[in-house]
């Protein structure tokens, strides 16, 4: 590993770039080459309590800036990305891994979410109702609620943070954002830009470090009113627990074992299209993956066929070569996790139809690759066909009819999202309501989930909010009901008192 020269970054804490109190820092490393980018503080809880004092004290005064004021620095901010979105996504392609298109793909989805939250400053709109009473007005408002506190994951290092911190910002809130620790530098970025289109001092602040050290201060902190958390399902349970002793609203984005069914009428080479793009973009690493494809018999054999041959034509290697269709994943842990599902996967009696192993021909070996793998014929009990692998791995479940078809892509504990291909109006009309997820699609994979539309899951993936569109400000607003009595008079509420 190149540690010589390498960069110190630090945490942004009220204005001010600073080292964690404790001195000790991590690295992040490249996930394709094991290069180090740099160190980063390994922030405790003496740096998350500054932080958050630094927020609240930024809250007293943000709350009160005229929303359409705060859009305006959103819209630079957005405009700021879109300075840099080059060289963001050649960062991305490092050091998370991802390739250039994907990359640029992330950094774009952060500059719509911007745009999009720039543009509630002038609506964020409440309700004007009619009074039982005469002369008396009354109407709702969204009030923001105070510090925020934002845990992230590094699939989608700059597009996540901004799902959480443009809506969060847009009603008035202030935030500790704690990355993640596997891709610490984008999100440094991300926060200098915030800064550079001219959020004040104290409004934003990173605290980098570990989930158990600076994520948990952050869960438990008693100034911090609302915790946005995107990560594994058990994380998930774990912050919950947490914040529970505090009352706090917490909002979850958690798994996903998303399915893509297959109809005996679909277009097949679209079907293996969409299928390839979702089980493989991003090296499989995406919330919504499509991680089980769920086949009509009469099309199976013929579907299977077509996804091992662009399975097996994907070139694999660093994000940022333009020719590489599959990255590296992100790190050791994942590797050993993703094969050791594959061992099980043929112990349960799935036929491995392709991959199944690490890639380490030539300068592979440096990085964390593996080979795009389909399994067949799975049963849909096995723990492959129900657990989140998070790799590049997918499972072909063969099923008789649609009824089947939608029992099978049910039957799990996620509700993330869902796809099916057919030509049949009546039978995609019917999956539109029955696949208990909260994103459905109909001729594409499971995933591509624009910013203006609600994001988020049914089940064990989440509980019960969502991110992007109009639906993020209920995570970030309280709602107030105000009456206005202009009558002069005691007017008693409830017309039965009249
Ligand atoms: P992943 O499998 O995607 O790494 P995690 O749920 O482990 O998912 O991590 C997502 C984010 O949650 C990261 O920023 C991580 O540091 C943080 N995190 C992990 N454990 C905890 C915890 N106990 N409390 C708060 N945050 C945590």
């Amino acid at each position: 590993m190149a540690t010589a020269g390498v960069k110190q970054f630090k945490n942004f804490i009220g204005g001010e770039w600073v080292d964690a109190v404790s001195g000790q820092t991590f690295e992040s490393v490249v996930p394709a080459t094991g290069d180090v980018l740099g160190t980063f503080p390994r922030s405790g809880a003496e740096d998350v309590d500054r932080a958050v004092a630094a927020a609240k004290q930024a809250f007293a005064d943000w709350r009160l800036v005229p929303a359409p004021e705060r859009g305006t620095i959103l819209l630079r901010f957005a405009q700021l990305l879109e300075r840099d979105k080059q060289q963001l996504t050649d960062l991305m392609s490092h050091e998370m891994g991802k390739v250039l298109a994907e990359a640029g793909g992330d950094v774009q989805e952060a500059i719509d979410m911007a745009i999009y939250m720039a543009g509630e400053g002038r609506r964020m709109f409440g309700q004007t109702t009619p009074s039982e009473l005469r002369d008396k007005f009354q109407m709702s408002v969204r009030l923001p609620v105070g510090v925020v506190g934002a845990i992230t994951p590094w699939n989608f290092p700059i597009a996540i943070p901004a799902w959480k911190l443009t809506p969060a910002l847009i009603c008035g809130n202030t935030v500790v954002l704690k990355p993640a620790e596997d891709t610490p530098l984008l999100a440094e970025r991300f926060v200098e830009l915030l800064s550079e289109a001219g959020i004040p001092v104290g409004v934003v602040n990173i605290v980098h470090g570990f989930g158990e050290e600076a994520g948990d201060r952050l869960v438990r902190h008693p100034d911090v009113p609302v915790i946005t958390f995107t990560g594994s399902r058990e994380t998930g349970i774990l912050v919950t627990k947490a914040a529970a002793d505090n009352l706090k609203h917490v909002h979850l984005e958690l798994g996903g074992k998303n399915g893509i069914i297959v109809m005996e009428d679909a277009d097949l080479d679209l079907a293996a299209e969409g299928i390839a793009w979702s089980a493989f973009g991003t090296s499989g690493q995406r919330c919504t993956a499509a991680s089980r494809v769920i086949v009509h018999e009469k099309v199976y054999d013929e579907l299977a066929k077509r996804l091992v041959a662009r399975a097996e034509a994907m070139r694999i290697g660093p994000g940022w070569e333009p020719d590489t269709d599959l990255g590296p994943v992100i790190n050791r842990a994942a590797i050993e996790k993703i094969d050791a599902y594959s061992r099980i996967g043929e112990a349960e009696g799935a036929q491995l139809l392709t991959g199944g192993e690490a890639a380490t021909d030539g300068d592979l070996a440096k990085g964390h690759y593996y080979r795009p793998t389909i399994f067949g014929r799975v049963d849909p009990e096995m723990r492959i066909a129900q657990e989140e692998i998070f790799g590049p791995t997918t499972a072909l479940i063969p099923i008789a009819d649609f009824d089947e078809a939608i029992n099978v892509a049910n039957g799990i504990r996620y509700g993330l999202s869902s796809a099916i291909f057919t030509r049949d109006v009546n039978r995609a009309f019917r999956a539109m309501r029955d696949l208990q997820t909260g994103i459905t699609y109909i001729n594409a994979g499971t995933t591509g989930a624009e910013v203006h539309l609600p994001f988020g899951g049914t089940k064990d993936t989440g509980n019960g909010h969502r991110e992007a569109g109009n639906a993020a400000l209920d995570v970030f607003t309280e709602w107030k009901s105000i009456y206005v009595d202009y009558s002069g008079k005691l007017q008693r509420a409830q017309i039965d008192n009249q």
